[in-house]
């Protein structure tokens, strides 16, 4: 019986089982394996939090790219007021991950068998025509086929902040368990980015009673923009031809102003032209050589995530709140050193367009830069093993792993592995847009039928 083994129970792992089990006809052995025990959670739908909104309308978290309207259905026993448009809490959607991944279970065929596995993969190895997985209870798991789905990895300490790394006041990883919960009401508190886990960060803190002052602090001190109320059923305009064709980076940031120009004379907003991309934008990507990549990565990066990666109306509502209420301060400038004293962080931090730098000291520091996407910085055993070995190489720009077109990863010189497969934002190398569900439910759906074919 031929067995597939997933490393990671995220969204990732758990979408790609739920297609696996639901299409699979025959005999099969799937293993789900996670780390810790919660199964179809993951990093970001693990939040207790009912501050953690979703950043997606409902009508477009679906895991199933073909019945758009599941997670809505969900969603509407529990709240049967639920529109297409809202942002429901993410929690929320981890019940729902949970609840699909119960059902796929009980109804798969009856050859096929599912396990989970509560252990940490710690390295895998090729085993005659097997892989084999080390678990971290020392047993071994043999597989034909592995997916690798560990998903995100905990943001780096950028370099001037590297003798705070011992310090309890510096909080490294924002998405630790209870990580806020050491910080006193009335801290001062440093912010380190100002995108969305920033917003996270500033109203878990909020709900948790912070009165003390909050400082985000960001190279530009770009904000992600927000969604439009209710933002169901947007009106897509036509990329034309021209604009899909091959040209170089600035011929493209033209073409796209033009578009959002005519765009608004049509009646359209501008949210409606960076979706209308959103098919086409691995292809816009794979259009881009390594130098127009690290230019993009360079000077366009933050724009484009801050337009893209939108927050929920309520939660920027929330943050403006706080910003007009004076807590909540966003300063552009970046640190240029830092140190722990025994009543403080020290840092010197040098203002967007100033000559010269200033001093900042506060209570507490939490890293909000996002996660790490090097994997020479990390410490995962499993990946960092693979690399090390050849196996799997990470793509130029460290973005993440290179696949080739069917998700089978490539070893250091270039070959696909035809047995290990990546399912998770690192595809990023390949396809840029793999960070959010409509792209990565895509992604589950496609990789089940080639499994399975
Ligand atoms: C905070 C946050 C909020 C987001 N909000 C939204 C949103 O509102 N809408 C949207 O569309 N997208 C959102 N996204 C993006 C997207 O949905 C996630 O990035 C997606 O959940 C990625 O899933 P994943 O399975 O790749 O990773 P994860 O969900 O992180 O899952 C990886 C799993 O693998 C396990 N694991 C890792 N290594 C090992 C190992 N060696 N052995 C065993 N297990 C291992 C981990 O414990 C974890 O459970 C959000 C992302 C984040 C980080």
């Amino acid at each position: 019986m031929e067995h597939i083994a997933i490393i990671g129970s995220g969204f990732c792992g758990t979408a790609l089982a739920i297609q696996l089990l639901r299409s699979a006809k025959g005999p099969l052995r799937l293993s789900l394996i996670n780390r810790s025990g919660r199964l179809a959670r993951g990093l970001a739908y693990g939040t207790r939090s009912v501050s953690h909104i979703l950043n997606v309308p409902a009508e477009r978290m679906s895991l199933f790219p073909d019945q758009p309207s599941d997670f809505l259905q969900f969603a509407r026993k529990q709240m049967p007021e639920a529109k297409p448009g809202d942002f429901l809490p993410r929690r929320f959607y981890g019940d729902y991950l949970q609840d699909r991944l119960g059902h796929a279970i009980a109804e798969a065929a009856p050859g096929v068998r599912f396990s989970s596995l509560c252990q940490q993969v710690l390295e895998l190895t090729e085993h005659g025509d097997r892989l084999r997985l080390l678990l971290d209870d020392g047993q071994p798991l043999d597989s034909q086929k592995v997916i690798i789905a560990t998903g995100n990895f905990a943001p780096a300490t950028p370099g001037p902040l590297k003798l705070l790394e011992a310090d309890p006041r510096y909080l490294r990883d924002p998405w630790a368990p209870g990580a806020l919960e050491s910080i006193p009401t009335h801290a001062n508190v440093l912010l380190l980015g100002t995108g969305l886990t920033m917003y996270d960060m500033a109203l878990a803190l909020e709900d948790q009673g912070h009165r003390g002052p909050l400082l985000a602090l960001s190279r530009r001190a770009l904000l992600p923009q927000a969604h439009r109320d209710n933002a169901s059923h947007p009106v897509l305009p036509d990329l034309p031809q021209a604009f899909l064709r091959h040209m170089g980076l600035n011929e493209r940031l033209r073409g796209l102003r033009r578009l959002i120009r005519q765009a608004a004379e049509d009646g359209h907003d501008w949210r409606d032209v960076i979706a209308a991309l959103r098919p086409v934008t691995p292809q816009l990507w794979q259009s881009l050589n390594d130098t127009e990549r690290g230019r993009f990565l360079r000077h366009l990066q933050t724009y484009w995530d801050v337009h893209r990666h939108r927050a929920a109306p309520p939660v920027a509502q929330r943050i403006e709140d706080l910003r007009n209420s004076g807590q909540l301060r966003v300063q552009a400038g970046r640190v240029l050193a830092a140190k722990a004293t025994e009543n403080s962080i020290d840092l010197e931090i040098r203002p967007r367009g100033a000559r010269h730098s200033q001093r900042q000291v506060v209570d507490y520091l939490i890293n909000c830069t996002g996660p790490c996407t090097d994997l020479r910085t990390v410490n995962e055993p499993l990946l960092c093993g693979l690399l090390d070995r050849g196996v799997i190489r990470q793509d130029r720009q460290g973005l993440g792993l290179d696949t080739d077109e069917e998700f089978r990863l490539l070893d250091a010189s270039g070959k696909a592995n035809p047995d290990l497969y990546l399912l998770s934002p690192m595809l990023r190398a390949s396809h840029w847009e793999a960070t959010a569900v409509p792209e990565l439910r895509g992604h589950a759906a496609r990789l089940a039928e080639l499994l399975l074919a």
